[in-house]
């Protein structure tokens, strides 16, 4: 099977087994996890930014950003299309009971005035609005990418009017590789940024929450009280180290790869428009000969997986596992569809 269902589906390499298998452990909620402790400083150096916390999934590291920042009947705003809006289960909601401001953005993208029409005054009827969260890459924005520019207008209103700014930065490698960014720039502007080791990273489990020290101590309870404690993960820990240690820079073959599958895409009939590819993620509007449903259907039919999002658009997401033979048959399905 060829598949391009997520970049969540990679395995991990040989070479990075084998550096998981030769990493010191111990019990982490002790803060005895060798492994554990050197990626979250090496994260944090990386950024530039206090402190890391290793946690099982983004989700949980979303969430954590969030408990942390805000209290019960604050608001968050976000666009409508966000991960911890859509894709983690009402948390914000149910762990944080907070209200959330929903922005309609560009490609999941918003921009400083959406921001600041979107803080409420002072008034005791309304919630307070206490924390932006940007997401970049933007996953239903098809792997859209901020030009930086946006994201420093938007921090000088969050600076000005007292609230937070998270990132939540599950693809945050593939818009620096693409927009050719330091790392150190998002340390800068964001209070807590979220980047998960296990998508286009190619880590099997594993994100990291960045953040100033009490920040991150803060959050570090709330990741007992979550169930996120771990004892011996140091392994898990280490696989996200040989990934930033050698799966970063490899990251623009998957978004030339994603290209190539656009291209092919655009000369068929049935596909009505492709979003901008800028990175890993294509997105197809599917309406014709095939539905999206049926596009995906007739591709597994060639052992070639993808995901209807909705009845009109079909998502391929590249990553790590998808070769360049891959490729080749993928490019050759298409044209004979
Ligand atoms: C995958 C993803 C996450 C985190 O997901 P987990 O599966 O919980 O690790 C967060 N935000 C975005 C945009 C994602 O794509």
């Amino acid at each position: 099977m060829i598949d391009f269902r997520s970049d969540t589906v990679t395995l991990p390499t040989p070479a990075m087994l084998a550096y998981m298998q030769a990493a010191p452990v111990g019990d982490d909620v002790f803060g005895e996890d060798p492994s554990i402790n050197a990626l979250e400083a090496k994260t944090a150096t990386l950024f530039g930014m206090e402190a890391g916390l290793f946690c099982p999934s983004g989700t949980m590291t979303n969430q954590l950003a969030i408990k942390t920042h805000t209290q019960a009947g604050d608001e968050v705003i976000c666009e409508e299309l966000s991960h911890i809006y859509q894709y983690e289960g009402g948390g914000i909601a149910s762990n944080s009971g907070s209200s959330v401001k929903l922005l309609r953005g560009d490609r999941g993208r918003i921009t400083a005035d959406q921001v600041l029409a979107a803080i409420n005054p002072e008034d005791v009827h309304k919630p307070i609005s206490r924390l932006v969260s940007l997401e970049n890459t933007c996953n239903r924005g098809g792997g859209a990418c901020y030009e930086f520019s946006a994201i420093e207008a938007i921090q000088k209103i969050t600076k000005s009017h007292g609230l937070g700014l998270h990132l939540d930065g599950a693809r945050l490698f593939n818009a620096m590789v693409h927009k050719k960014e330091d790392p150190k720039q998002y340390g800068k502007v964001f209070d807590s940024i979220s980047i998960c080791l296990s998508k286009g990273l190619g880590a099997p489990v594993g994100s990291v929450l960045l953040g100033s020290t009490p920040f991150i101590k803060k959050a570090r309870r709330w990741r007992k009280v979550f169930g996120g404690g771990m004892r011996q993960a140091g392994s898990l820990a280490a696989a996200g180290i040989y990934a930033l240690d050698n799966h970063i820079d490899r990251l623009k073959e998957d978004h030339s790869k994603a290209l190539e599958i656009k291209n092919a895409l655009l000369k068929k009939e049935f596909v009505k428009e492709i979003f901008e590819v800028e990175t890993n993620i294509v997105i197809a509007h599917i309406d014709g000969k095939y539905n999206a449903t049926q596009l995906a259907a007739a591709l597994k039919e060639k052992n070639i997986l993808v995901i209807a999002m909705t009845p009109t658009l079909v998502r391929f997401v590249v990553h790590l596992d998808i070769t360049n033979e891959h490729l080749a048959k993928t490019l050759e399905t298409i044209e004979k569809l």
